[in-house]
């Protein structure tokens, strides 16, 4: 399908506009620049704009707003439900911009939108420092930091936009705004964690924190026989944690290059954000005494490649449908009904995290930002990274089985970056995710900053109609 003249103009327009370069189906660079992180996402976009300076972004939304074409943001392009693209729209693929600043001196880092966790890390680890991300090294800031930001740092620092001390925010009618607690508070209240509903935002400025270049991390290895000892371990042993251990309890089959078999492991991860190295090992010895491992590797580990550890696990072009769960309660009957589907896990492309929380992420108080909920001690993600298409169905029926699963013990909200979807609207996945009162309050920011809903690519907030 050739697009219509004005269409046509449009794009020509474009064209002459854009310092990037303006992807077409006719390009070469077309199937790999269309391409989003989740496979089963299969969309051919009738352009992708990709970002050469920031005043592309200003570019981009002029041309959509003119032509009424539909608009999809990429930042890392990591989107689960896949909203970094959209049919037959524009994309504004801000994949290029990736500096990242250190203002080592005031602890700041200022971060271009299209740059990856790998990018900051590598900046902030320079000078001794690093701001909470997530877990895999190829994910976008932007849009983890959106919606909310979990990883190895969670119960020392809080999430990713915990630590957002502003951003640059490019709104629907193409104004240019500085959102702070200070500055238009209110929208940045709604960005940190109502995802890219209320602009584009072009840079963002995080607060770190100081850590060791080679902090006490580790894997202990249990074998299906052990997993419920070892999880009630955990579960005592979680009860009153110091906020340096942050733990992440998986189940998965892990890819060939990890020697670890093809049998399924539940593995306790961690990371212990301490000078005090000597401490962190007291604290896994605790657990190793209560269940002791079948396999282990601890000890010093430099941050970047911590950081980097399971990338392998994940390749662009894997499949994936996530489910989320938050819960607090980590006992007898929980751990049956976890294990109930955890051991169903026979094979490799679906893997169980159980993020430990409270910690630092508790202490923010739930009115503090948009995210959902700050009371749960524990956060199930069901995720997917398999590779086979016939394997579609039956995997996404695992995580959804699960998700019901888990339902008796769950706690209000949604992740919305653990969530996946069907590509378009999806104004009750986002009320369910948090909750009419925040869903409210994002309405408002919604209409203020973006009332024709030009960025209804993401867990979308509906305006209310004029
Ligand atoms: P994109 O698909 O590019 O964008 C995501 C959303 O944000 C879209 O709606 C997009 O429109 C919007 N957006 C992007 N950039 C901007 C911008 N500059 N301005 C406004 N809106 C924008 N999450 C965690 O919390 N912790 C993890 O450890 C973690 N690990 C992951 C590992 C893998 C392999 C994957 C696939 C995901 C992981 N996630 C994790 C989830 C991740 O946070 C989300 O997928 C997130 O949306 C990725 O952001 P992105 O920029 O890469 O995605």
């Amino acid at each position: 399908n050739s697009p219509g003249r004005e269409t046509e103009q449009t794009l020509q327009e474009l064209r002459g506009r854009l310092s990037g370069s303006l992807i077409e189906p006719q390009d070469p660079l077309y199937d790999d620049a269309r391409a989003v992180w989740n496979g089963m996402v299969d969309v051919r976009p009738l352009a992708v704009a990709r970002a050469g300076a920031v005043a592309d972004i200003d570019a981009v939304l002029d041309a959509a707003r003119r032509s009424g074409l539909a608009l999809a943001v990429r930042g890392g392009g990591h989107n689960i439900a896949g909203h970094g693209t959209v049919k037959d729209g524009l994309v504004l693929d801000l994949g290029p911009l990736r500096r990242v600043k250190v203002d080592a001196g005031k602890g700041l880092v200022t971060v271009e939108p299209g740059a990856t966790l790998a990018d900051v890390d590598r900046a902030t680890a320079e000078h001794g420092l690093a701001v909470p991300l997530g877990v895999i090294s190829g994910t976008g800031v932007a849009g983890l930091t959106l919606g909310g930001g979990v990883g190895w740092l969670t119960r020392t620092y809080g999430l990713t936009l915990d630590n957002l001390d502003s951003a640059d925010v490019v709104t629907a009618g193409g104004d240019h705004v500085h959102a702070s607690s200070q500055k238009n508070s209110e929208l940045f209240w709604g960005l940190r964690g109502g995802g890219g509903n209320f602009g584009v935002v072009s840079s963002f400025t995080f607060r770190a924190h100081p850590l060791p270049a080679t902090p006490l991390g580790g894997n202990l290895f249990y074998r299906p026989q052990h997993w419920r000892n070892a999880l009630m371990a955990v579960a005592a042993w979680t009860r009153n944690l110091p906020e340096a251990m942050n733990p992440i309890i998986s189940f998965l089959v892990l890819p060939p290059e990890f020697g670890m078999g093809d049998e399924p492991w539940m593995v306790v991860g961690f990371a212990w954000a301490s000078h005090d190295h000597q401490a962190g090992l007291n604290l896994v010895d605790q657990l190793r005494i209560q269940a002791r491992p079948d396999e282990q590797e601890v000890g010093p580990t430099s941050w970047l490649d911590w950081q980097s550890a399971m990338d392998t696990v994940f390749p662009k072009g894997s499949r994936g449908y996530w489910k989320n769960v938050s819960f607090s309660r980590l006992d007898e009957e929980v751990v049956g009904v976890l294990l109930s589907f955890a051991s169903e896990l026979a094979w490799q492309g679906t893997g169980i995290d159980i993020h430990h929380l409270d910690g630092a992420f508790g202490r923010v108080p739930e009115g503090a930002t948009a995210f959902p909920n700050r009371s749960a001690r524990y956060w199930l993600n069901v995720y997917g990274f398999w590779r086979d298409p016939s394997e579609d169905e039956r995997l996404t029926a695992f995580a959804r089985r699960a998700y019901a699963l888990m339902q008796p013990f769950s706690e209000h909200g949604e992740y919305v970056n653990f969530l996946g979807a069907e590509l378009g609207q999806d104004a009750d996945a986002a009320l369910h995710a948090y909750g009419p009162e925040k869903y409210r309050r994002l309405v408002a920011i919604k209409n203020r900053y973006d009332p024709q809903n030009v960025f209804r690519y993401n867990h979308n907030i509906l305006p209310t109609p004029a």
